[in-house]
């Protein structure tokens, strides 16, 4: 079992080299945003980027041995900052942007980069990015600035435009469950990656047994939901009290599977039937229909930690899924 930090995931392999390319001609950017896919690795690859930029002895890639390469890797390079909504928030604020800039214009500790990272730099409020702005306007000499978002179009687009972008596209289920075994050892890998969706970073540090059970519970419930069997009630309060925000991720990949299914049926009409084993059950959303839900279950999703009847949202979003005046006992 290897260190995830040191083990590359090979998707992320392109993104890497291209940057590797950059610093070597003395061409890296000032600003980079990295577009991952949920889970992909954004946070490894801007992790890497300010290795790349921090290392003294880069010949192809971040050494890994010296001490910049060290200190960075733990997170304790002092010219390494890192902003990330603070605990008790979903927002980086403004003041985190306001301390970036200070840290950023002072000179460097070790006279060569400085580096910001921030993640998830969509989690940044109005205020935050007009921060950002100014500092990505005026650039100090040999600043990296890496923003790391799965949702870029949440930014401004003045701060979009400043920014150099790098996509991290989601691993294929083969590449994800290798490089989990490398990093992890065997495990459930496949099994808990069917319940999060493709998005390995979310498991580095889980154990697969648990979730994977998660996933193909929460899987039979909402085809029990669908076709009329189970009750959107009963099910929105069990699924509110323990492990919801997995469960939530199972209903997002649950419906991202109907909508995937319903438009490679070739059928130009969007009506998606509930499966063959649910005799009986009415027709089921049409592809527009899933969209909507998808999105609001993943908003949901984002909005756990603040404040909110959770059994409730959630009964109203697994109503929608259930057969259209179909009466179920409770
Ligand atoms: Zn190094």
């Amino acid at each position: 079992m290897s260190e995830p930090a040191a083990t590359m995931p090979p998707w992320i392999a392109p993104a890497t080299a291209s940057l590797a390319a950059a610093r070597r001609s003395g061409r890296l950017p000032h600003a980079l945003l990295i577009h991952e896919a949920p889970g992909a690795g954004g946070d490894w690859l801007a992790h890497w980027a300010a290795r790349l930029a921090l290392c003294e002895r880069f010949a192809e890639a971040p050494c890994g041995e010296c001490r910049p390469c060290r200190r960075a890797l733990a997170w304790q390079h002092p010219d390494l900052t890192l902003v990330t909504p603070l605990e008790d928030s979903r927002q980086i604020r403004i003041e985190q942007l306001r301390d970036l800039a200070a840290e950023l214009a002072l000179t460097s500790h070790a006279g060569g980069y400085k580096v910001g990272v921030l993640t998830p730099a969509d989690s940044m409020n109005r205020f935050a990015a007009n921060a950002l702005l100014k500092t990505l306007e005026e650039p100090p000499a040999r600043t990296l600035l890496v923003l790391v978002a799965s949702q870029p179009s949440r930014l401004p687009p003045t701060v979009l435009s400043r920014c150099q972008r790098l996509a991290v596209r989601a691993p294929t289920r083969a590449e994800a469950i290798a490089w989990l075994t490398e990093v992890r050892g065997t495990g459930a890998w496949d099994a808990a990656l069917e319940t999060v969706g493709e998005a390995p970073m979310l498991l580095v540090q889980a154990d697969p047994e648990p979730l994977a059970q998660i996933g193909a519970e929460a899987r039979q419930t909402l085809d029990a939901v669908a076709a009329g069997r189970a009750d959107p009630l009963a099910t929105a309060e069990r699924w509110a009290r323990s492990e919801l925000p997995v469960r939530l991720r199972c209903f997002e990949n649950w419906l991202t599977e109907r909508i995937r299914r319903g438009q490679g049926a070739g059928d130009l009409m969007p009506e998606v039937r509930a499966g063959p084993n649910l005799p009986g059950a009415g027709a089921f959303l049409n592809i527009r229909e899933l969209f909507g839900l998808l999105d609001e279950v993943r908003e949901l999703r984002t909005a756990l930690d603040v404040p909110l009847n959770r059994a409730l949202a959630l009964e109203a979003l697994l109503r929608r899924l259930a057969p259209r005046g179909a009466g179920v006992a409770a």
